[in-house]
């Protein structure tokens, strides 16, 4: 049986509080049975606060609403971010006294609080889950949806993923994109040829490695795989593999296994706000132009349905190209439009793949509207009198 997932659209046909994204939350809410699910419950939200003047994450006004239905329900709320987001949210408008909650470092103010998870994959041998996730016994997983220079999209995994883990194992999963090798030194020895390849990428994403002259080094990042490279590399020299940037979305999905693995069954659930998405992650202390359509709010007990069914809906909307910053380029317009921004290889669905593989959900799902948009008559603006 596919995943239900609750879809409130940013389209509304009146302008009327009813049909806006924080009244189609409530209903989403409602829908997920929230207040009936934590009653006596600890509750960590994890969200991410974004850095410095970041101004795009999740407004207080939707958070304040998931706490209000926590605190409903008899439930007692928490929201955590990572130590260096977290420190620094109230500038951001997160403050208990805005939210109604407090908000913590989630693996404590140096990282250091963590549960250790074994469980090898490529350079990771155990998996550090923070302290405080681990501790609750129920998890709301609200993310931001937007751009990721490494996979291409940021939702609900990536907020978990990364999110819930301690530093040294968020270090680690972009580590994993460098572990199958993609530099073969022996076919290319002459330093000008070398040289020549850096060269010709207009983005600096892959250099001379300095601690080992004669090799280089990718920095996936940056890497659009537009090609440049390739044309001047010997043959056999240089690789730029999808195995390489499938790695970070496949220790995604493990991540995310682990960290719900610590929830019993039917006490974790997803939600996502599709609104000024950016090109890359909150996390860079800063919102530039919006790059799609707001697409609207969602969630889902499942997070495989939740991220397949929000990037199926953003998929047909288009790219806005002239928000994208000038040092950027769209050198493709094929597949979902983070493509088209960070490249074929950082392909957003595989992460829903991975985790459909490992048993955490289903790519099968069904969008319920919790508001269809009326086709109304056109009508006048609604008047609020100064007396
Ligand atoms: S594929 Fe393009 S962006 Fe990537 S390293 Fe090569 S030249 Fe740079």
């Amino acid at each position: 049986m596919p995943s239900k997932v609750f879809f409130g659209s940013a389209h509304q046909a009146r302008l009327e509080a009813r049909e806006t994204l924080p009244a189609k939350l409530d209903l989403i809410l409602d829908q997920l049975h929230i207040r009936d699910r934590v009653s006596k419950e600890t509750v960590v939200i994890k969200m991410h606060t974004g850095n410095n003047m970041v101004y795009s994450t999740i407004h207080p006004v939707f958070v304040r609403r998931v706490v209000q239905a926590v605190k409903d329900g008899g439930g007692k709320p928490f929201v955590v971010d990572v130590s260096w987001d977290a420190a620094g949210a109230e500038t951001r408008g997160y403050s208990s006294e805005v939210l109604g909650c407090p908000v913590y470092s989630a693996a404590g103010p140096d990282e250091k609080y963590f549960y250790e998870h074994e469980r090898p994959y490529k350079n990771i041998k155990s998996w550090k889950v923070a302290g405080l996730i681990q501790d609750s016994t129920f998890m709301i997983n609200f993310a931001h949806v937007k751009g990721h220079p490494s996979c291409g999209f940021g939702g609900a995994f990536k907020n978990l993923a990364l999110g819930c883990m301690a530093g040294k194992t968020r270090g680690a999963m972009h580590d994993a994109m460098h572990y199958d090798p993609y530099w073969f030194p022996e076919k290319c020895t002459d330093p000008a040829i070398l040289k020549q390849i850096t060269d010709a990428c207009p983005f600096e994403a892959v250099v001379e490695d300095k601690e080992q002259p004669g090799n280089l080094h990718l920095h996936m990042e940056q890497c659009n795989q537009c090609g440049r490279c390739l044309r001047v590399a010997p043959t056999g020299s240089l690789f730029i593999s999808p195995v390489n940037f499938h790695s970070f979305q496949e220790a995604c999905a493990i991540a995310v296994d682990i960290v719900l693995s610590t929830f019993e069954p039917g006490k974790a659930t997803h939600l996502s706000l599709a609104t000024h998405m950016t090109p890359v992650c909150d996390c860079f202390g800063f919102t530039s132009m919006p790059i799609l359509p707001d697409a609207g709010v969602f969630g889902s007990d499942d997070i495989v349905a939740l991220d397949k069914a929000t990037l199926d809906v953003i998929a047909p909307t288009r790219l806005i190209e002239e928000n994208i910053p000038t040092s950027l380029e769209v050198h493709t317009r094929e597949g979902h439009p983070f493509q088209w921004l960070h490249g074929p290889l950082k392909d957003p669905y595989k992460v829903t793949e991975y985790g459909e593989k490992l048993g955490i959900g289903s790519r099968d799902y069904e969008l319920v509207d919790v508001l269809p948009v009326e086709k109304v008559e056109r009508s006048s603006l609604t008047y609020i009198a100064a007396s």
